[in-house]
């Protein structure tokens, strides 16, 4: 049976397919983009990058009756940033529009049980861009299933209990999840997704309007980073191999496991770096949300809840977690601290 997506779901879910074949059919040019009733979607575009870059959240309202608009300002958006080429900001938007796309996702998997034809344009979409059957079951409970060794190959970055097979439902081959679930489990694909269309733009002339606009973030970008780069400890002469690692992985735009946070935040406090001074190096986890942050920090300086003091883990901790980057500079430490003393001495 053919499903065909409705205007609606091309609106909310513009990475898919469907959306790019409507911009070929339609003979769209990226030229056109320059067209001054075009400055709306530009700016639209540029508008969500900014505010997902500044806020770190996904403050956005999509036009649900206006399908063109909404897949024109995703294409926007991808240009600008294909034409910015900063590898954090392409992931901070890639993960914050797929957790974008996550809440539409969960919303429609909920409602999908009274709706015959939604769920099969939702597993249509789970098949077509994650390339895996998603099975629905009414009874005796709403639920959905996955193979489990699709589950397997998704689950293995998730290091929360939760998410070991041993503690799932599983039955004739197959893992049972809640909507919540299912769609957390796709997070990283559909961002990865994002930065994979990004990418793949290949020999693009850019219409002047975008190049305006990527200048425009590329500025932006780089005044909120020197404001950063300037409190950071100084990295060359005092810090340990494996905060050294963490400070190459917060440049890459990755995210950072809760352990290497912990790590990460005790030792810049031990070091002498204000909790204003730490929220500044954590902004640039793709993740990033100043309230929790700073409820953390707060809590791991004693100065919340019960007010007890969090150390910097010792070596041994640390090596369990496998944050543990050893040098020779290492030598009968226990605690990287030592070596910041050691260091600050010589
Ligand atoms: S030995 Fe200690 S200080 Fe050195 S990298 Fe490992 S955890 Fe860090």
């Amino acid at each position: 049976m053919s499903i065909k997506l409705g205007t609606n779901d091309l609106a909310k879910y513009p990475f898919l397919n469907e959306a790019s074949l409507y911009i070929k059919d339609t003979h769209f040019d990226l030229l056109e983009f320059d067209r001054s009733e075009m400055s709306f979607i530009i700016n639209r575009s540029f508008d969500k990058i900014e505010s997902f870059i500044k806020n770190n959240e996904t403050l956005y309202h999509y036009e649900i009756d206006r399908f063109e608009i909404e897949i024109l300002t995703f294409l926007a958006s991808l240009l600008i940033l294909k034409s910015a080429s900063i590898d954090i900001v392409t992931k901070k938007f890639a993960l914050l529009e797929s957790m974008r796309f996550e809440k539409y996702l969960i919303d429609d998997l909920k409602n999908s049980f009274k709706d015959e034809k939604k769920r099969l344009i939702l597993l249509k979409i789970f098949k077509e861009v994650f390339k895996i059957d998603v099975y629905a079951e009414t009874k005796p409970i709403e639920v959905y299933k996955i193979r489990a060794l699709d589950y397997i190959r998704r689950s293995i970055v998730f290091h929360e209990q939760e998410w070991k097979l041993i503690n799932r439902t599983v039955k004739d081959g197959y893992v049972y999840l809640t909507v919540t679930e299912i769609v957390r489990l796709f997070r990283n694909e559909l961002s990865l997704l994002i930065i994979d269309k990004i990418k793949n733009m290949k020999s693009i002339a850019f219409p002047n309007q975008v190049l305006i606009k990527s200048q425009k973030l590329k500025s932006y970008w780089d005044s909120i980073n020197k404001k950063a780069d300037a409190k950071f400890v100084n990295k060359k002469s005092v810090t340990p191999p494996c905060i050294e690692h963490l400070y190459r992985v917060l440049d890459a735009g990755e995210n950072l496991p809760h352990s290497a946070r912990l790590l990460l935040a005790t030792f810049l406090m031990f070091s002498g770096k204000s909790i204003e001074e730490i929220v500044e190096i954590f902004r640039k986890l793709p993740d990033f949300n100043e309230r929790i942050t700073r409820y953390q920090l707060e809590h791991l300086s004693g100065k919340a809840g019960s007010s007890k003091k969090y150390f910097v883990p010792s070596c041994e901790k640390i090596k369990m977690e496998n944050l543990c980057h050893e040098t020779s500079v290492c030598k009968g430490i226990t605690n990287p601290v030592h070596l910041l003393s050691r260091r600050i001495m010589g």
